[in-house]
Formats: C-alpha cells, sequence, structure tokens
C-alpha cells in the first residue's frame, strides 16, 4: 500500500519558541495515537528545524524551500545539504506561493529538485491551477505541464522520491476547498498522467496529497477518496487540535 501522508506547511508562522511548543505537541499527541498508516510531517520555517528535528520522534520534518544553488555566495539562501545536516526527511518545492510571490518557473524548480535529491532529500512537490485557469477549462493541461516541466525529466529511481501535492491555488488560505469529487478527478488524472510517464506500478506507489483550505471538518470526506492520500494542510496545521483532528480523519479511513 502506498503511504499516506499528513503533512503540515506553517508558512511564515510562529516564533522558535512557539514552534518547538506546537512540534513537542503535535509529536507527543501522534506518538500517542501511534498511526499504523499515516506518516505525520511538519514543514516549518528554516530557523525551526534543527530544534524541532530533536525533538521529533513519532513526526518527520520538512523544510518549505531549498537554494538552488549547492553552496557558496548566495546571500540568504539556505541549501538542501544544510536542510539535511539538521535531520530533516523532506522538503517541500513548487509551492504556489513560491511560484507566484518569488517567481519559481519549472527551471528554477528542476534545480531545487535536483539539489534536494542529491542530498537525500523526498519531496513533496506541489501543482495546482489558479482560478482562472479552471474556470477556463485548463486546469489538467496547467497541472499536466507542472509535472512534466518539474518532474518528467527524473528517472524512476528518482521519481519514486517525490510525493505530489495538489494544491488548487483557489483553495489555499481561502477557506473554499475543492469538492471531494474535483480532488478525486485530478489526483486520478495525475497518476494516469505518472502512469503514462513512468508505468503503472510507479503511479499506483505515488503519494498524492491534497491542499486548500483542507480541515477538521472536511478531511474525512477529502480522505474517503481512493486516490487522495492525505493533504498538504497549511492553517489548519498551525492548531494541534485541528492538525490532529485531520491525523485521526486520514488515519481511520
Ligand atoms: C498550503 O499552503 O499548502 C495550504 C494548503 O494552505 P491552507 O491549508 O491554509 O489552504
Amino acid at each position: 500500500m502506498r503511504k499516506r501522508i499528513v503533512a503540515g506547511n506553517w508558512k511564515m508562522n510562529k516564533t522558535l519558541q512557539e514552534g518547538i511548543e506546537l512540534a513537542k505537541e503535535v509529536n507527543n499527541r501522534v506518538k500517542a495515537l501511534a498511526p499504523q498508516h499515516t506518516q505525520v510531517i511538519v514543514g516549518t520555517p528554516f530557523i525551526h528545524l534543527a530544534e524541532v528535528n530533536k525533538l521529533a520522534d513519532a513526526i518527520a520534518v520538512s523544510a518549505q524551500n531549498c537554494a538552488t544553488e549547492a553552496s557558496g555566495a548566495y546571500t540568504g539562501e539556505v541549501s538542501a545539504a544544510m536542510i539535511a545536516s539538521a535531520g530533516c526527511r523532506y522538503v517541500i518545492l513548487g509551492h504556489s506561493e513560491r511560484r507566484s510571490y518569488y517567481g519559481e518557473t519549472d527551471e528554477i524548480l528542476v534545480k531545487k529538485v535536483a539539489r534536494a535529491l542529491e542530498n537525500g532529500l523526498d519531496i513533496i512537490f506541489c501543482v495546482g491551477e489558479v482560478l482562472a485557469d479552471r474556470e477556463a477549462g485548463k486546469h489538467f493541461d496547467i497541472v499536466k505541464s507542472q509535472l512534466e516541466n518539474g518532474l518528467f525529466h527524473l528517472d524512476a529511481a528518482s521519481f519514486a522520491r517525490i510525493v505530489v501535492a495538489y494544491e488548487p491555488v483557489w483553495a489555499i488560505g481561502t477557506g473554499k476547498t475543492a469538492t471531494s469529487t474535483q480532488a478525486e478527478e485530478m489526483h486520478a488524472f495525475i497518476r494516469q498522467t505518472i502512469a503514462g510517464r513512468y508505468g503503472k506500478e510507479a503511479a499506483t506507489a505515488t503519494t498524492i496529497l491534497y491542499g486548500g483550505s483542507c480541515n477538521a471538518k472536511n478531511a474525512d470526506e477529502l480522505f474517503s477518496q481512493p486516490d487522495v492520500d492525505g493533504g498538504l494542510i497549511g492553517g489548519a496545521s498551525l492548531k494541534a487540535d485541528d492538525f490532529l483532528a485531520i491525523i485521526n480523519a486520514r488515519e481511520n479511513h
């Protein structure tokens, strides 16, 4: 069975002290729950990574970005090697906020993907269309091109280290969730697109997460869909009660 994942994306929230408190609570509650089928990940700001990794023994830790370059004179950047050295297993790449606010193109993402894989990080790779694309009926084409241009140059062994997160941009932080039918339709399309490139077995083994205003109330319905393997959770990952409710929804399905 492919891996089910609930991953939190804290974005630029929580001071170091607040982040440690939240991570401690999530870790301890996940440890008590002892999920059998669900990998729990917290995606923290860079500054939190080392400390959160020290306390995390029931959850995995992810960065939210990494540099395109390996090392050197790139003021303000954080390399994939540094992230790995803090104890992280994952990095989120291609988040729509990075694509739209920081101009991350497919070409930039190809470099980041390479740096992450070279340093042993598995990648949560985000794809998703903006509202205008959906309204124009172009959402499948957009997502297909993000997969093709960002990932499909990888060989099969490297691709096996990718978790895909479908995040319709119009649903991120807006409180407007995709319906479970819309989510399933896109997840099935993503799986079929992966099958076209890497074969059915690889596609069946790929974890595909839904992200976009997923919360304690709608998680159960979203996770009931056969191709929705879990969630990438923004706002609702900042409160332990809400995040745990989503983890429980995944675990109990
Ligand atoms: C995200 O940023 O990945 C996300 C899904 O955010 P939210 O859950 O707040 O919509």
